[in-house]
């Protein structure tokens, strides 16, 4: 692949979502590439746009891509996605956070509250 003959499709929030893309872009047969700076998206110190993870593809698979990542995100921004309440209770009690499976705190015991 040379640069010329690539297109930005995508740009994800983080280097994992790049890669998963790549893998499902890989599905369809399509090759593509993960351009940002890896060293320092993954150090955590990326605080603007400048090193974000973006995904490039072949420009003849341009169109099959973009079909892809929009369903994607279609299905990422679905109701049941990142709407869901978290799977925990706060104590009321001492504050603590605990998993929803579990009726008393495991910090004080303090039962679950009714909200
Ligand atoms: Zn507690």
């Amino acid at each position: 692949m040379h640069d010329s003959e690539i297109v930005n499709v995508y740009c994800a929030r983080n280097l994992i979502e790049a890669e998963f893309l790549k893998n499902i872009l890989a599905d369809a047969g399509i090759e593509s590439r993960v351009i940002g700076d890896a060293a320092v998206i993954l150090a955590g110190m990326l605080q603007n746009d400048e090193g974000v993870p973006c995904l490039w593809v072949r420009r003849s698979d341009e169109s099959r891509a973009r079909g892809i990542l929009t369903d994607f995100e279609q299905r990422r921004n679905g109701p049941h996605s990142d709407n869901d309440p978290p799977a925990t209770w706060k104590c009321s009690a001492c504050g603590e956070l605990v998993d929803d499976e579990f009726d008393l705190c495991w910090n004080c015991q303090n039962p679950r509250s009714a909200y």
